[in-house]
């Protein structure tokens, strides 16, 4: 796999790092959060189905091998649903 190309944890499909939530459990500190820090990496399409079935399946915090914040989530569905792409 090229290097800047990534794998949705939910649905498996193969895209450019850009084109996913990048959801880090950031090191040292443990903290799991949106985009931004150095440690483990879980990658996801920014959509909804993606997501339902992330949180539905704990996805996310089986792939981070950490617990995933309600609040990490709440800002995830917000982001989802306010995207323009998802609005059919
Ligand atoms: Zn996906």
């Amino acid at each position: 796999m090229q290097p800047n190309y990534r794998r949705c944890i939910s649905c498996r499909k193969v895209g450019l790092k850009q084109d996913f939530w990048r959801i880090v459990r950031v090191f040292p500190s443990g903290n799991v959060q949106l985009n931004e820090g150095m440690g483990r990496s879980a990658y996801i399409c920014p959509q909804v189905s993606c997501l339902q079935a992330a949180q539905k399946k704990n996805r996310l915090g089986r792939s981070l091998q950490a617990s995933v914040p309600e609040t990490l989530y709440q800002t995830l569905w917000h982001l989802a649903q306010n995207d323009p792409q998802n609005q059919n």
